[in-house]
């Protein structure tokens, strides 16, 4: 979505930590590992999707490491900005899904906390959840109720994954991790099993509800308002909707395995859901809200569509 240019962005829910190191050495670890992230990983994390990046074609991240301080952005005050700088982009998303989930979740009796940051980060950094690695593509970490996200996944979304790119598929990328936070809060992961995997798994609920939540935040999102009552963003158009809709296809178990990991599919190792599921899911709350995000009481015709 296009951030109204005259939207005032508050730059305090993200921060960056700049990377030590080279990015020229990289290290193509656990080649042809294409394999679904480490299951120590898995129950730790909640990533964008299940694979370790390490194992891609492609030159993403970089391999510098940094401690765990950071500092505020900088050039990131407009809607302006947040339409042409991708850490402006990830700070003004952050504002609107605050202000959106707020909302939602206090017009409905909850508590909302805001997460405690949005960090960006160059090739690895140290998190609540153990070392974060740009290879995890973006996660949230529970344990520290912060996003972890290198912004070359953006781009890695297009050259390697092969999507469309474009805004609101990158927006969809921070609203999916925010998702999971909203489960956080609501202790939506409490008694699941997430060591299992499958296409109706827990794990696999859990993270088309984390679609269906970043849907939904996309459906309200031309109604959220900074300070001075300006709101952040426009209406979805149809090719940013298409975007978004190609990026949840893309990053499907089905269609990673298919043309990422050495074509076989199967589908007893999936994490996060087929591609059809992670569209429909996106669409079920960009069409109905949050009330038709409940992944775990749908029939597994629903959670696994074929
Ligand atoms: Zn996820």
């Amino acid at each position: 979505m296009t951030f109204n240019p005259n939207a005032g962005i508050d730059t305090s829910h993200v921060t960056r930590r700049s990377g030590g190191g080279s990015l020229g050495g990289r290290i193509a670890i656990g080649g042809g590992g294409l394999g679904i992230v480490g299951f120590i990983v898995v129950l730790l994390i909640q990533s964008f999707t299940g694979v370790d990046l390490s194992g891609l074609a492609g030159s993403y991240g970089g391999t510098g490491s940094d401690g765990g301080s950071g500092t505020a952005l900088t050039g990131c005050t407009t809607g302006q900005d947040a339409n042409t700088n991708d850490d402006c982009l990830v700070a003004g998303t952050a504002d609107s899904l605050d202000a959106f989930w707020r909302a939602t979740l206090q017009g409905n009796g909850y508590d909302y906390r805001s997460v405690d940051t949005v960090v960006l980060f160059t090739g690895s950094t140290s998190t609540a959840c153990g070392q974060g690695t740009t290879d995890m593509g973006p996660f949230y970490c529970p344990n520290d109720q912060t996003i972890y996200l290198d912004t070359a996944f953006f781009d890695e979304l297009r050259t390697t994954f092969g999507a469309s790119g474009g805004q609101l598929a990158k927006e969809y990328v921070v609203a999916h991790e925010w998702g999971h936070h909203i489960q956080n809060l609501l202790g939506t992961m409490s008694g699941l099993d997430l060591s299992d995997t499958g296409p109706t798994s827990d794990s696999v609920r859990l993270e088309l509800q984390a679609d269906c939540y970043a849907g939904a935040w996309v459906r309200g999102a031309a109604t959220t308002k900074d300070a001075n009552g300006n709101t952040y963003l426009q209406a979805p158009t149809q090719t940013q909707l298409e975007d978004a809709l190609n990026a949840a296809m893309v990053v499907g178990d089905d269609y990673i395995e298919k043309n990422l990991g050495g074509g076989t599919v199967t589908p007893e190792q999936w994490t996060h859901g087929s591609s059809k599921a992670r569209q429909m899911w996106f669409t079920a709350g960009y069409q109905q809200g949050v009330g038709g995000c409940n992944t775990f009481s749908a029939p597994a015709s629903q959670v696994d569509p074929q």
